[in-house]
């Protein structure tokens, strides 16, 4: 049985497809096997996956959510893999399906129906949420046993926060009594200015009931150069200080479960 994990934030930005990546890559590496669920439109994900026209693909998580509303066995279309991990890819045309699940009977249910059948083959799945609080994002509320939350240290960052916990509250009150928060890891984060070290402090403060991860994954070029490449930054600078991040981000993650 697997743990299902939504990375969300509805901001854009916040490093929320980078990290759910690049913990899934250090999960794979720790011998987990990880499906992956590109649930935004704007594909990013499934552009990390090395598809550089996601629009030409002609299985996504679109035909999946289909087939789940309209009651039809899952598509057979062979999933995408890159560095161990597997993908259920995304594009611009699943854009289309928050206005088709308005109108669904199980329009927030449809995307666990998807994960029923895939939670029996993965250790974890990563669903990548979209930056909304929208219907997309209520389906991996519900489809999900705990979400992971990145953000950023900066001002507005750690506004929007409250925003998603009282989605996440709702989420837990009307469709997935068993869903929880791991905590907020930290990303892109300059240790050097004043400014992320005094906003960061903010929010262990303003969020001291939910857990904040110690390994924080710091701002790098390194880190923008293996999206590009499509690679997760473990791979392209395996003793880099991303890297090292991600590694130390995913132990404690583990040592977490453990207890
Ligand atoms: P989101 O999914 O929340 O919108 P992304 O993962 O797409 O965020 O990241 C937004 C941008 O920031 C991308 O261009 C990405 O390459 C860059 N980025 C993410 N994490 C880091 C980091 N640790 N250091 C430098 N750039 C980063
Ligand atoms: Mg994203």
């Amino acid at each position: 049985m697997s743990t299902v994990i939504a990375i969300a934030n509805q901001k854009g930005g916040v490093s929320k497809t980078t990290t759910a990546y690049n913990f899934a890559a250090c999960l794979a590496l720790s011998g987990k096997k990880v499906l992956m669920v590109d649930f935004d439109p704007q594909a990013s994900l499934t552009t990390l996956f090395g598809v550089d026209q996601p629009d030409e693909l002609d299985c996504t998580i679109y035909d999946f959510m289909m087939a789940a509303l309209e009651d039809r066995p899952m598509p057979e279309g062979t999933l995408l893999s890159q560095e161990g991990v597997d993908l259920i890819p995304s594009n611009i045309g699943f854009s289309a399906m928050e206005l088709r699940l308005m109108s669904a009977m199980s329009r927030e249910t449809t995307l666990r129906c998807v994960l029923q059948d895939f939670r029996e083959q993965y250790e974890y799945i990563l669903i990548d949420c979209p930056p909304s609080l929208g219907l997309l994002t209520i389906n991996a509320f519900t489809a999900c046993d705990r979400v992971l939350i990145t953000t950023t240290p900066q001002f507005f960052s750690i506004k929007g926060l409250e925003l998603l916990f009282n989605s996440i509250h709702m989420a837990k009150a009307k469709v997935n009594a068993g869903i929880e928060v791991d905590g907020i890891v930290l990303t892109m984060y300059d240790g050097r200015t004043k400014m992320a070290r005094k906003i960061t402090g903010m929010t262990r403060e303003a969020f001291g009931a939910i857990h904040i991860y110690q390994s924080m994954i710091p701002k790098t070029v390194k880190v923008e150069e293996a999206n590009y490449r499509a690679q997760s930054v473990v791979k392209l600078e395996p003793g880099g200080r991303a890297a090292q991040a991600y590694l130390d981000f995913c132990k404690e993650y583990l040592d977490g479960e453990a207890v």
